[in-house]
């Protein structure tokens, strides 16, 4: 091991000297008080535009894991990369998890969140490295970097910072003096000890144990141009100090597993347990393939879609849920569990590929998670995506909270029997737009039995029961020798507009007398 720097320089090279000792941090911030078991888990989006499909699904799997074992979720902002942020990413994100009803848990005590903002620990941690001869400044400029990239190629070597061409791997003391005397920002790179000839076993929690060859490259901790920690260093300060239990995040890390797995050894920290997730797809229309969901092709990549259109959201993590543990819908089925945060899920049974996401059998959830709710809550999610989302004519189906709870009461009462044509919250509306007459559109190319529609009016009783309506309509359709179902049908079609509703007796009892007869009375 080379000899480090001393503190005055390590000032220097960092810009100021380090606020914490190493023994400080670990006393900031100690070892969490939880019960065995207890996951701290974290979302680490980086703030560079919208929150992708993805990100809810790593979301709901960190918060169900900490709250199912009685632990910790937090949500960590990753925004070292300044040239990538994106105004408003952060809001966005924040604004997601709530909609979606994921509480995440910042306590204080292990924040700051924004990485940002903890600067002062990342220092800290490469001062310790700088002094202890593990990390160095490095001075190579743009130029440098390019001129040895060309030289690596040519040459057929891998490209990168590593062993001979790590030109300031042994840099002396006066060699930095004069770098930093003529107003270099040197980066802080890792001395790296590895050999890609040896092997590194690391660990996943689905994947098991993978061998890979050994990191030799010295890769960037902090960054010149801005002091900020690049992912590898935040990753290793953060999941430390912030106590993190079990790491989740994209597949896209695995190849840097390695890299952190060697971080974490050479600091003495246990690693946290690692679960990669797979990337989430779904079957291309035209192809019939599997394939990745695409930013451009795929308006669901967006969790932002499902709130537009009116998908519960419920329904949506129910799903998300399902895809994490392929038990859950198996469970749920046979009764053994009401929703996903009855469910048990275990980490190994996380797929490590081929997460499917298939809007059709979003629809299936949607009508299960509908079809559950009462009446109540169902109103109240219409009525709050409807005064968020919808346009006027939504706005104004919702305006009349008690005619539009007597709309949706309709075929709810019977548990065994709910109807289940609602997906989403617009859909339901458009369903319904019938029921108010600024919408309803009344069908006049049905071939109408006007003698039956007369007979039927001139006897209405708005307040008659079920049996005794239905009994009037018996009367009528013996009296026309035509079949009951005839007369039914063209009542449901001049008070509807169409053929196909729910229990026409509730239609007419929710749309009220008046309603009913001016709409047959214009008809006729
Ligand atoms: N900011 C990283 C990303 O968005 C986080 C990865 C992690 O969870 O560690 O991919």
């Amino acid at each position: 091991m080379r000899t480090g720097l001393s503190e005055d320089l390590i000032a220097r090279v960092l810009g100021a000297a380090p606020k914490y000792t190493l023994g400080e941090l670990e006393k900031k911030f100690p070892p969490r008080n939880l019960p065995d078991g207890a996951m701290v888990t974290r979302f680490a989006p980086s703030p560079t535009g919208y929150m992708h499909l993805g990100g809810l699904y790593q979301a709901l799997i960190d918060s169900k894991l900490a709250r199912q074992s009685g632990g910790v979720f937090m949500l960590r902002i990753e925004d070292t990369d300044t040239k990538r942020e994106v105004a408003d990413a952060v809001r966005l994100i924040i604004d997601s998890l709530h909609k979606f009803g994921i509480e995440y848990n910042n306590d204080e005590k292990y924040g700051p969140y924004y990485q940002s903002a903890r600067k002062d620990i990342y220092h800290s941690v490469a001062a310790e490295l700088l002094r202890t001869g593990r990390a160095y400044p490095c001075f190579l400029t743009a130029d440098d970097m390019e001129r040895i990239r060309a030289e690596q190629s040519a040459a057929g070597f891998a490209t990168g910072i590593y062993g001979e061409f790590a030109r300031d791997r042994d840099i002396t003391p006066d060699e930095i003096i004069k770098h930093l005397d003529n107003g270099a920002v040197p980066t802080i790179r890792l001395y790296s000890g590895g050999d890609p000839e040896k092997r590194i076993f690391c660990k996943d929690a689905v994947r098991g144990s993978i061998g890979f060859p050994e990191n030799n490259e010295d890769i960037v901790l902090i960054k010149s141009n801005d002091g900020l920690p690049t992912y590898h260093f935040a990753h290793l300060c953060d999941d430390h100090f912030m106590r993190t239990t079990h790491a989740i995040r994209g597949e896209e890390w695995l190849p840097s597993l390695p890299l952190h797995t060697q971080l974490f050894r050479m600091m003495g920290w246990q690693p946290p347990m690692y679960i990669h997730t797979s990337t989430i797809d779904k079957i291309d229309d035209e192809t019939g393939k599997q394939r990745k969901l695409s930013k451009r092709k795929d308006p669901e990549s967006n969790v932002a879609f499902f709130l537009r259109d009116g998908w519960p959201t419920g329904a949506v993590l129910e799903y998300l849920g399902n895809i994490a543990a392929s038990g859950y819908e198996e469970s749920k089925m046979k009764g053994a569990v009401k929703n996903f945060d009855e469910y048990e899920m275990r980490t190994k049974k996380i797929p490590m590929s081929g997460a499917l996401f298939d809007m059709k059998k979003l629809e299936w959830w949607s009508r299960e998670y509908i079809g559950a709710m009462p009446v109540a809550d169902l109103v109240a999610a219409v009525t709050d995506w409807a005064n968020e989302y919808g346009d006027d004519k939504q706005k104004m189906q919702v305006r009349d909270t008690d005619y539009l709870t007597g709309v949706l009461s309709i075929e709810r009462d019977n548990p065994r029997r709910i109807r289940k044509d609602f997906i989403t919250w617009k859909q339901t509306l458009e369903i319904e737009e019938f029921f108010w007459d600024e919408l309803f559109v009344p069908n006049k190319e049905y071939e109408y039995n006007r003698d039956a529609l007369n007979a039927f009016l001139s006897n209405f009783d708005i307040a008659d029961d079920k049996d005794t309506w239905w009994n009037k309509i018996v009367e009528i359709a013996n009296r026309f020798g035509v079949k009951n179902g005839d007369v039914a049908m063209n009542l449901r079609v001049a008070v509807a507009g169409r053929t196909n509703t729910p229990d026409l007796y509730s239609i007419m009892q929710v749309m009220g007398g008046t309603r009913v007869i001016k709409r047959i009375k214009a008809l006729l």
